[in-house]
């Protein structure tokens, strides 16, 4: 069942997950949220996926992403190098499954940043982890938001917008929302649910 949370609230060490999956729809903030946390705290550590999607200005191969053709994405499905994967708004996306058991395994906390898709494939595979959404304060601020970003032509956005509409109605399959009113906040919060402050 999903709660709403907007404090912060201690979570004690014995309860905290070790493999906390963050979704929303595109534009909500999910990356400006996950580099606040990280500016603050460099040692929390985000799983670095795969993608098709082009790089946008800034956006380094190997920090934000690993870029990689459809050939190389073809590649890494067969191979079954992916924890999961999906095709979101015309590109596929995955998470490296190698990082992410490594660390699991030496007890160390995980953090996704995928799509709606992908979080239900953890949900399957990895029942313990935890699965927190991120939803807009409103539908306007969600599309002001996701245009103001500047990144995508009109007819990506379009498709983003329609793929929000289904994530956002998957909201209570998650176990906890948070609202990003506030950057600050939200950061707060994910550092205290995985166990860093
Ligand atoms: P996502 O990673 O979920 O697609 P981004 O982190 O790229 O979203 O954020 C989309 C846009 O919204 C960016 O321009 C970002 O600066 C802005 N943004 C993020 N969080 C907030 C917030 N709490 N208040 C106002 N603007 C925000
Ligand atoms: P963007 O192109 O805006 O960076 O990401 C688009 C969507 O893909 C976002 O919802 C983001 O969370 C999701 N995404 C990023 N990496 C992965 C991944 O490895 N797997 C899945 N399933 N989704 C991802």
């Amino acid at each position: 069942m999903a709660a709403t949370s907007r404090g912060t609230t201690p979570v004690p060490p014995e309860s905290r997950p070790r493999l906390t999956v963050l979704s929303g729809p595109s534009g909500v903030g999910k990356s400006t949220v996950v580099a606040h946390m990280r500016k603050e705290h460099p040692e929390v550590w985000l799983s670095v996926s795969a993608t098709t999607r082009g790089p946008r200005p800034g956006e380094k191969h190997g920090v934000h992403y690993f870029f990689v053709s459809d050939e190389e994405m073809d590649k890494l499905i067969a191979n079954g190098e992916l924890l999961e994967w999906a095709e979101f708004a015309g590109n596929r996306y995955g998470t490296p499954r190698k990082a992410v058991l490594e660390r699991l395994e030496a007890g160390e906390p995980v953090l996704l940043e995928i799509d709606l898709q992908g979080a239900r494939q953890v949900r399957e595979s990895m029942p313990e982890a935890l699965l927190v959404f991120l939803a807009p304060p409103s539908w306007e601020e969600l599309v002001r938001r996701l245009t103001g970003r500047g990144t995508e032509p009109p007819e990506v956005i379009e498709r983003r917008l329609a793929a929000a509409r289904i994530e956002l109605a998957a909201e209570p399959e998650f176990n906890l929302t948070l609202v990003n009113t506030s950057v600050e906040d939200v950061a707060r919060e994910l550092l205290a649910l995985v166990g860093v402050v």
